[in-house]
């Protein structure tokens, strides 16, 4: 799937010469000429990484910068005409991941891309599955420490994306979480609302660690609302 970037732009001049150096490069792009306009797109089409103009007609990108950052880690290069160093750190403080002067080359522009993007791939989205020790119930094993699942003794060869599934489940045990939460922990609060690729990656989890999976021991479906780990054992307790 094409990398998709949101050119944040009212200059249309500009934003004809980032559409072309970006789609020559392979990149999706789509674009908004205003802060209201910008906002509802980044909600409903969750871009890869932004260019965010400064100077915008409904306001000005440094507070759009800002309220994009309280719920989305999206990498956001300004690319502005203002040269101030005090424009650049301003930008840079409220969360921007770059900053890049009018005029550019396209070259550098495009390193700068790669860069921004690296960086978000390679952060854990989600902290919150961070954890060390164990997590036992029956046969299952959830190693956090070694990033593994067991059954009986034998990996599982879980996928990284199946493992941060399970991980999470095991971390609420006995809880039920909602397709949402779920969504939303492991892939961002930018996650597409369509469950498929988690109903995927239950499916071959099932096949995995379950024996039966229509009559399963670990994972259970809770129809409509998602998912729940069977309780955990305490140091104590026999299987
Ligand atoms: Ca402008």
């Amino acid at each position: 799937m094409a990398i998709k970037i949101l050119i944040v732009e009212d200059e249309r001049s500009i934003v004809k010469l980032l559409r072309a150096i970006l789609i020559a490069n392979q990149y999706e792009v789509i674009d908004a000429s205003t802060g209201a306009e910008a906002m509802s797109m980044i909600t409903s089409h969750c871009p890869d990484l932004i260019l965010l103009d400064l100077g915008l007609p409904d306001m000005d990108g440094n507070s759009l910068l800002q309220s994009v950052r309280k719920w989305t880690t999206t990498p956001i290069i300004v690319v502005s005409a203002r040269t101030h160093e005090l424009d650049k750190v301003e930008a840079i403080d409220l969360g921007a991941d770059d900053y890049i002067t009018t005029p550019f080359g396209s070259s550098e522009l495009l390193a700068r891309i790669r860069m921004a993007l690296r960086h978000t791939r390679t952060t854990s989205p989600n902290a919150q599955i961070a954890q060390t020790g164990e997590f036992r119930s029956g046969g299952l094993v959830i190693d956090y420490n070694k990033y593994r699942v067991f059954v009986d003794g034998i990996d599982a060869q879980l996928t990284q994306g199946e493992y941060r599934l399970v991980a999470l489940l095991g971390k609420y045990a006995g809880r039920v979480l909602t397709y949402d939460f779920i969504m939303k922990e492991l892939w961002g609060p930018c996650s597409k609302s369509d469950n498929k690729i988690l109903r995927v990656n239950m499916a071959n989890i099932r096949r995995k660690i379950e024996k039966s999976t229509t009559n399963p021991k670990y994972l259970f479906t809770e129809v409509g609302v998602g998912y729940r780990m069977a309780d955990g054992e305490s140091e104590s307790s026999v299987d």
